[in-house]
């Protein structure tokens, strides 16, 4: 027996998502994995410019069968580690353009993007490719913050506390079909959730999910959702700082690391055409399980992605 017909161990190789191959030629493939290093529009905290590869490395430890949705995404869908997007620390705009042409040219090819955050704010322009492609998207947002502020420092339009208000403003989400999980904790008063509910946000908070349960509030997502393409961005703060305490804006009392893997298999026959995993801050992730939990959440949903593409 030679050593070739061993399994690779996860600690072995060079490092990609999931052990999957790098390339950027995307003939054939299904699934593009993208990190973006960047956390230049955090409002506390920073760290997230290293979520890319702290997630990577946990993922080493998929080996590859999604036991509770019965799917093997790695086996059933071409999925590559695409890189990461280039990111100029100093300047969001510099960075969304970057943002936007790494994602336009895997979305306009036809793969599927998986996108490794980065604080909140490159959910921005990864909105923008896929509905360049697929117009107004449905989208569950995963949160403890509803990101719809019109401004976080001064006059400047772009921190990751205004995405989704650029979003809906630009009309990159179907306002009838733009859920909001998971948000809790103070605001500096009542008008940060009104501001998110008149912009057309169901807005789903954390008491409101505990109290209906996980299944019945996925019900609810798939019923909004619909046929239409649907684009998943998943802020790790959604889930408790007891389980993901690696994160720049932790709140307190959100879902266990359990209740979010099921939040996100529940989403499952939804046409899931994008996702991101963002605001996965390593420097506070002392014993690397905000990275664990993030890289299995990413599987998950690849997993759907496999189970939307047949
Ligand atoms: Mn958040
Ligand atoms: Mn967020």
């Amino acid at each position: 027996m030679t050593a070739s017909q061993f399994a690779r161990q996860p600690y072995e190789g060079i490092l990609t998502f999931g052990g999957q191959p790098h390339t950027r030629d995307l003939n054939g493939v299904d699934v593009a994995i993208l990190g973006i290093p960047y956390d230049g529009a955090t409002s506390n905290r920073t760290g997230t410019r290293f979520g890319p590869r702290a997630i990577r490395e946990q993922s080493s430890l998929l080996w590859g069968y999604n036991n509770a949705l019965q799917v093997a995404p790695f086996e059933q869908l071409r999925v590559v580690d695409y890189g990461d997007a280039e990111v100029v620390p100093v300047d969001i705009l510099a960075t969304q353009r970057t943002i936007e042409r790494d994602s336009r040219m895997i979305v306009e090819h036809g793969s599927r993007l998986v996108s490794l955050g980065g604080d909140h704010s490159v959910t921005l322009p990864l909105l923008r490719s896929h509905a360049r492609r697929y117009g107004p998207l449905g989208v569950v947002h995963f949160d403890a913050h509803p990101d719809t502020w019109d401004a976080e420092f001064g006059d400047c339009k772009y921190s990751h506390g205004t995405t989704f208000r650029r979003a809906l403003e630009e009309g990159l989400v179907d306002r009838a079909a733009y859920l909001q999980i998971g948000i809790r904790g103070p605001t500096a008063g009542p008008q940060d959730y009104a501001d998110a509910l008149g912009l057309g946000a169901r807005m789903i908070t954390l008491d409101e999910a505990i109290v209906r349960g996980v299944a019945d509030v996925c019900f609810e997502a798939r019923e909004r959702i619909g046929s239409r393409p649907c684009y998943i961005s998943l802020d790790i703060d959604a889930v408790d700082p007891a389980f993901a305490p690696g994160t720049g804006t932790p709140e307190v009392g959100g879902f266990t690391s359990h209740q979010m893997l099921q939040l996100v298999r529940g989403l499952a026959g939804l046409n899931v055409v994008g996702a991101d995993l963002v605001e996965m801050s390593p420097p506070w992730d002392p014993s690397q399980i905000t990275a664990v939990l993030a890289a299995n959440l990413v599987f998950e949903m690849l997993s759907l992605m496999a189970m939307s593409t047949g």
